[in-house]
């Protein structure tokens, strides 16, 4: 399904649809026409999905060795003569 952006048409709305919004929706379902926290009048914004910038958590954050050890990656640091040593092991 495609992930459409709305945001608010007139100023006075509430913060999700002032910020935009983005929802999934099949192709053959109409486009929204009302936010669905305030009800205030939306329209589509058409063009490439933001949701990169709209993401809360960073690229920084999400490869740190913290966050890595805990969704199981290995983080492979080279010590030299072909060695490679994980420092998310100790
Ligand atoms: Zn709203």
């Amino acid at each position: 399904m495609p992930t459409y952006r709305y945001r608010a048409v007139e100023a006075g709305s509430c913060e999700t649809c002032a910020e935009g919004f983005e929802t999934l929706q099949r192709l053959s379902e109409p486009a929204l026409t009302a936010c669905p926290d305030c009800q205030g009048a939306v329209r589509r914004v058409i063009g490439k999905p933001q949701n990169l910038v709209n993401r809360r958590w960073n690229t920084k954050k999400m490869l740190s060795d913290g966050n890595l050890k805990r969704l199981g990656f290995k983080k492979l640091v080279k010590e030299g003569d072909g060695k490679y040593r994980d420092v998310l092991a100790d």
